[in-house]
């Protein structure tokens, strides 16, 4: 074969990276436990969970098992008119884990689409009930949703992908930031939502947001008094509420899903990442009995159906993963690795380059005052025996929840390295 970092430097985009001037990519040969071992035999302990996936870790028996069973009996088959266990034993859990009330779930390839499937829903009813002109979405800056273009129209309009798409997407209404962080009275500005609420709700088919975690858009933690706020405002001017818990959902900030903290029940939450444990793609969009039936109310159906839906391999591991979960030690793990990012990452609060640190459940943000030199700080980062993938002015940490105190030591050194480096 051809030089392999060679060939993929010259013919394949990584996300969000240019033909022209790709930035390095690592060749990995195999993953194990929380290390990933690349090509010329270094380990590297994956800060990362590949993108906040791999929440058991890399190689587990229990996943493999679920995936070579499920191999013998049917890899895939079409989810038109046919059904199959492991697409019904991942409903009934999702289902049971969830909060009350989501009784309803459209599975789906990734997380960007569950957000596609959560915003049809949302039109879908108001078109049924005879409220077409109600079609429009709030959500909040500093949001990521995903990368298709109903996602991105919900993205930050700054950070995220408006202004390269002017145009071609559609215009929705957008709040500040949410101010208040974990713990802190809600500010004036946060209670300003109320205006748009007042101005908009009439055109208004639902609220959209990351649950007290925004994630892509800027690891920014926020106050479950904003979250309690906006499903507040949602009744009141009767407006659905679309959770997106792809990011925080299964564990990830210390409750099963984030709403939980706050007590909040949405109309339509949009799982996906961890859902599998990080080995296949799987999402979900889970709703109530209103918008179910809802949206069907004038004879309509859901207008969504991918290829792969239900891909049984997905779902089998899929299932695995969340009685892995349910049955392991994961609230004990979170709770550890959020009372050690805490202390570890303050000691960097004082230096020069930092704005700030911050820790909620298994995340952890160092900003710095500045977009970081991201190539650079990775081979820093890989000289060091980790993996981590700063982007703008973040670095972070989103690590297994199988992660031990050494290990996670050796991540937040390796991040006081990266800032030497500043
Ligand atoms: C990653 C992410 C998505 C998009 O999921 P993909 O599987 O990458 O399409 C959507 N919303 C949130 C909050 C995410 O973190």
């Amino acid at each position: 074969m051809t030089n392999l970092i060679e060939f993929d430097r010259q013919h394949i985009w990584h996300p969000y990276t240019s033909m022209v001037d790709p930035l390095p990519a690592y060749h990995v040969t195999s993953a194990d436990g929380v290390e990933l071992t690349l090509a010329d035999g270094r380990k590297l302990i994956d800060g990362m969970a590949s993108w906040w996936c791999v929440i058991h870790g890399y190689n587990r028996a229990e996943l493999n098992a679920a995936i070579t069973e499920q191999l013998e009996k049917t890899a895939h088959v079409m989810f038109g008119g046919l059904t199959h266990e492991p697409a019904v034993g991942l409903a009934e859990r999702l289902i049971n884990m969830s909060p009350q009330g989501l009784e309803h779930v459209f599975l789906s390839d990734s997380g960007s689409i569950a957000v596609e499937v959560a915003i049809k829903m949302a039109i879908q009813y108001w078109g049924a009930k005879g409220r077409p002109e109600k079609s429009r979405l709030l959500t909040v800056e500093g949001a990521y949703h995903g990368d298709t273009f109903g996602a991105m129209s919900v993205c930050d309009p700054v950070n995220g992908m408006h202004e390269r798409f002017t145009g071609v997407l559609p215009q929705h209404v957008f709040a500040p930031r949410p101010e208040a962080r974990p713990g802190e009275p809600l500010t004036d500005q946060d209670r300003g939502v109320r205006t748009l609420f007042e101005q908009h709700h009439n055109e208004l088919a639902a609220v959209i947001v990351e649950p007290l975690v925004q994630g892509a858009g800027g690891m920014w933690f926020y106050s479950v008094d904003y979250l309690r706020l906006l499903h507040g405002l949602c009744k009141e001017f009767d407006i659905l509420l679309i959770l997106d818990e792809i990011a925080t959902g299964f564990g990830r900030t210390g409750e099963l899903f984030a709403c939980l903290h706050a007590n909040v029940e949405p109309d339509i939450m949009c799982l996906g990442k961890a859902m599998t444990g990080g080995y296949l793609t799987q999402a979900a969009t889970l709703t109530n009995a209103k918008v179910a039936k809802g949206l069907s109310e004038d004879g309509g159906v859901l207008m969504h159906g991918p290829t792969f839906m239900a891909n049984p391999l997905a779902c089998a591991v899929a299932c695995a993963s969340i009685d892995l979960l349910l049955a392991g030690d994961w609230q004990a793990q979170v709770r550890a690795i959020e009372a050690q990012l805490t202390t570890e990452l303050e000691a960097y609060r004082d230096h020069p380059a930092v704005k700030d640190v911050r820790a909620f459940g298994a995340i952890g943000v160092i900003q710095a005052k500045e977009p970081v030199p991201v190539a650079d700080l990775q081979r820093i980062f890989v000289d060091s025996g980790v993996w981590i993938r700063p982007f703008s002015d973040l670095i972070y940490l989103m690590p297994p929840y199988v992660t031990t105190p050494a290990q996670l030591a050796q991540l937040t050194n390796a991040m006081g390295k990266a800032l030497e480096s500043l």
